[in-house]
C-alpha cells in the first residue's frame, strides 16, 4: 500500500501459484481479510475505490545469458527486460534497466578512451558481461524469494534453504523493527547490497528478536496511524 497523488493510495494484492486475488471488490476485500496480518484489510475495508481493480499475471522471471554466447554480432547490446525480466511485484525492472544503461555508458566511455591505443575492447562481449554482473543481485533477490515455495520449479542454488530461512526471519521483523524495515527496503530497491541484511543489528534481531523487537503494546496497531506513518518515514529516508 503506497501513497500516490491526490491523497490516494495504491493497493496491490499479490498471489502465487494459482492463488490469485479476485478482480471484483468483494473478492478483493475477502482476499485481503484472509492475509495472516489484519493491518491491510483494516486500512482498506472502508476505503472508497477510485478505479476498477486491474489484474496483471506474470508467468515467470526470465534471464537470458547472452554473455555466455561464443559468437555474437559486434555492436548489438541487449539490456532491460530483453536480457532479464522480473516478476513486477519485486519492483526491480526499471532500476535494473537504468543500472544496465549506466553500465552501457561506462562501456562506451571506456571504448572511446581505448580507441587509438591499439587495443580496442570488443564492445559487445565486454558490455554484455558487465550487464550480466548488474543483473546478478536483483536476480538473486527475485529467485530466492520465489524459492521460498516448494512448488517453485527450477534448480535451487546451494545455500538457498538457509538464505530463505534467514530472509523469512528478516521479513518477520519488517513492520515492527525499524532497522530491519529500512534495510529491507534499501536492499529491495538496490540502494544497498543484500549483505546489508546481515549487519550486526539485524543479525542479532533475527536470533534474539524477542529482546530487540518492539512489544506489541508499544505499537499503535491502527494502520492509518503507525504503519502508514512508519512506511512514509521509511520512504522519506530512502529519498534522501
Ligand atoms: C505491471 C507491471 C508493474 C511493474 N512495476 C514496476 C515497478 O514498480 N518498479 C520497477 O522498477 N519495475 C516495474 N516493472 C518492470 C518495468 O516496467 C520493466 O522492467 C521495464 O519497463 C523494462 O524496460 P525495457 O526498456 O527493457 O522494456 P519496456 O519498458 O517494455 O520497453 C520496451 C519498448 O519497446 C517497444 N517495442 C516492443 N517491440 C517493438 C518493436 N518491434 N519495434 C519497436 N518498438 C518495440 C515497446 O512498445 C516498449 O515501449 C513493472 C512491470 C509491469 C508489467
Amino acid at each position: 500500500m503506497v501513497p500516490i497523488e491526490n491523497d490516494c493510495w495504491i493497493v496491490t494484492l499479490v498471489g502465487w501459484l494459482r492463488d490469485y486475488p479476485p478482480s471484483n471488490e468483494t473478492g478483493f476485500l475477502d482476499y485481503a481479510q484472509s492475509l495472516p496480518v489484519a493491518n491491510l484489510y483494516e486500512a482498506i475495508k472502508d476505503a472508497e475505490p477510485v478505479t476498477p481493480i486491474f489484474i496483471h499475471k506474470f508467468p515467470a522471471n526470465q534471464r537470458r545469458h547472452y554473455e555466455l554466447m561464443s559468437r555474437f554480432p559486434e555492436g548489438l547490446v541487449i539490456l532491460g527486460d530483453a536480457a532479464c525480466s522480473f516478476n513486477p511485484i519485486y519492483g526491480q525492472g526499471m532500476t535494473t534497466a537504468a543500472l544496465e544503461a549506466s553500465t552501457l555508458n561506462d562501456c562506451l566511455c571506456q571504448r572511446r578512451r581505448n580507441v587509438g591505443e591499439g587495443n580496442p575492447i570488443r564492445l559487445t562481449q565486454h558490455c554484455q558481461r558487465a550487464i550480466a554482473k548488474v543483473v546478478k543481485v536483483p536476480w538473486l533477490l527475485a529467485t530466492s524469494e520465489d524459492f521460498h515455495y516448494p512448488e517453485t520449479i527450477g534448480k535451487r542454488p546451494k545455500g538457498m534453504r538457509l538464505l530463505n530461512w534467514y530472509i523469512g526471519k528478516v521479513h518477520a521483523l519488517v513492520g515492527s523493527y525499524p532497522l530491519a524495515t529500512l534495510r529491507f527496503y534499501e536492499v529491495l530497491h538496490m540502494l544497498k547490497p543484500p549483505m546489508t541484511l546481515f549487519e550486526p543489528g539485524i543479525l542479532f534481531a533475527v536470533f534474539f528478536k524477542r529482546r530487540f523487537m518492539l512489544h506489541s503494546h508499544e505499537l499503535d496497531m491502527n494502520p492509518h496511524h503507525s504503519l502508514q506513518r512508519h512506511h512514509v518515514r521509511v520512504l522519506e529516508r530512502l529519498k534522501h
